[in-house]
């Protein structure tokens, strides 16, 4: 089925340990992702849905698979734990592409691990759904993230607060080393591992930095420059990670480790859903913050290799994370002007931006809707199309509207102007309500709305009739106030 070559397993000793699947004894495949499969090159032609079922839930090891746990450390919520690493996902082992990328195949929830400390090393169904939809939904909006290949169901008990229904999910990523697989061997005084692992980062992921004469500093650059526009881009789309700790930051820029991950409803910069970030660490605005705190948390880890005059390394790391501000200003600046319909570049643009965002706030307007309908104001519509969202009516609106009537008039014919925003201003995101409302339904076996909801949103941009009762916002008794990570 797959055709594996495991460079992580060929890294030394300290890097992984073998792991082995636990036990599923009714494992049935939830979805399986083609689409995805044929990217990957997988040959899956004739093979049964209960073969795949075994395949994915590590009850049949494919040939040439190596099943590892990963090793990391990390820091949680600013707190460093040296030990972490893979507790209940183990790497089956990593294919190229029909493009001739690598990518890990990871099974999420397959059972404990030499890393899992206290845990059982399991998944709850809810958790696996929430990552697959999240993760489907990411590609669909063009944001770099990890990929779901898979959910199956183990006919496992998993006990959380309550009693519930185990699954593993299949996640495909570019890597899984993460900000604190460099601190895992950092911590230990282990310049040797922290070398091997950089090398092994720069041939998979940012082969460019070989050119630098300095390779790791050119390394730890592009890291810093792919996070810094990731970051943007959940800004734009209102998404708020919710745990962003090191060892949930990827090296490769994708978004990782979706756990008590949400999306705003109404705009507010300081938003908070997840129950176990008392303080708003991982706040909406706090994002780009926190990305360069841990970016940070990685240049400590290279300095060695940066420069061995330790003042040297210093002000090289210390321009990386002023670089990786810039970046994430620019590109912040280039996605909001463009979800205003706003080209070129002004000089009163970022004031338009974060005053349309402001009015947003105080209008406690949805931001996914709110831009959706502006775009139509653009294309000619009556300003209630977008009134209509703010909750809290916004007198500064009108004049607002008059100056950015101003700025985007350039010419383009109005349906134009539309078009170009609404390609950039989703009309669907997974909403956290409906979320919640396919998992609700799956823990009752019922999984036809979350394969609806899925479906649609593999086109978020379009205004499908059919799809209409999922792009609007939750009613008062609807809303989600608060996410579980549900390990
Ligand atoms: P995460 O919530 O994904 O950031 O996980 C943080 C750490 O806890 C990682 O090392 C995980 O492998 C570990 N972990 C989370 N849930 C479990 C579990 N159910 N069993 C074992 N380890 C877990
Ligand atoms: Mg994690």
């Amino acid at each position: 089925m797959f055709s594996f070559d495991n460079s992580y397993a060929r890294l030394p000793q300290s890097f992984h340990r073998p792991a082995r699947p636990a036990v599923a004894r009714a494992p049935r495949l939830i979805r399986f992702n083609r689409a995805l499969a044929a990217e990957l090159g997988l040959d899956v032609e004739g093979v049964s849905e209960a073969r795949l079922a075994q395949v994915l839930s590590g009850q049949v090891i494919p040939v040439g698979a190596q099943p590892l746990a990963q090793a990391y450390a990390g820091h949680q919520f600013g707190h460093f734990n040296p030990q972490l690493g893979d507790g209940r996902a183990l790497l089956l082992g990593e294919v190229l592409d029909r493009e001739g990328r690598r990518r890990d195949i990871q099974l999420k929830g397959s059972g404990p691990t030499a890393f899992s400390r206290n845990g059982d090393g399991m998944a709850a169904l809810g958790p696996v759904l929430r990552e697959y939809i999240v993760s489907e939904a990411f590609a669909a909006l063009g944001v770099p993230a990890t990929r779901a290949l898979a959910a199956v169901s183990t006919g496992e008990q998993v006990i959380r607060e309550t009693v519930l229904p185990g699954a593993v999910f299949t996640r495909v990523a570019a890597s899984h080393i993460r900000v604190g697989t460099f601190q895992f061997f950092a911590a230990q005084g282990d310049e040797e591992a922290v070398k091997t692992l950089a090398d092994h980062v720069i041939d998979r992921h940012y082969p460019e930095a070989r050119a630098s004469d300095n390779p790791y500093l050119a390394m730890l650059t592009l890291v810093a420059e792919r996070q810094a526009r990731l970051i943007a881009r959940w800004l734009s789309i209102g998404f708020i990670h919710g745990v962003m700790n090191t060892d949930n930051m990827a090296i490769s820029g994708e978004t990782i480790d979706f756990g008590p991950c949400a999306f705003l409803d109404e705009y507010d910069p300081r938003k908070v859903f997840s129950s176990i970030d008392q303080r708003g660490r991982y706040a909406y605005a706090n994002q780009p913050g926190i990305g360069q705190w841990n970016i940070a948390r990685l240049a400590e880890c290279l300095l060695p290799l940066i420069d061995a005059d330790e003042d040297k390394a210093l002000e090289a790391a210390n321009g990386v994370l002023k670089a990786f501000g810039d970046v994430f200003q620019a590109e912040w600046l280039a996605l909001f002007a463009a979800k205003l319909g706003v080209a070129g570049e002004g000089a009163d643009d970022r004031l338009l931006v974060s005053d349309f965002l402001e009015l947003m706030h105080q209008g406690e307007a949805d931001f996914t809707l709110t831009f959706r309908a502006l775009s139509k104001v653009a294309g000619g519509a009556d300003v209630v199309v977008l009134t209509e969202f703010f909750t809290v009516p916004q007198p500064g609106l009108a004049e607002w509207l008059t100056r950015w009537r101003v700025r985007i008039d350039d010419g383009r014919p109005p349906f134009e102007r539309q078009a170009a925003m609404e390609a950039v201003n989703p009309a669907l995101i997974p909403r956290n309500h409906r979320i919640e409302e396919a998992i609700a339904a799956a823990v009752y076996n019922d999984f036809s709305f979350f394969h609806r909801l899925v479906d649609a949103l593999a086109a978020p941009y379009a205004e499908d009739p059919d799809t209409a009762d999922l792009r609007l916002a939750p009613k008062p008794e609807e809303r989600v106030t608060r996410t579980f990570c549900g390990t």
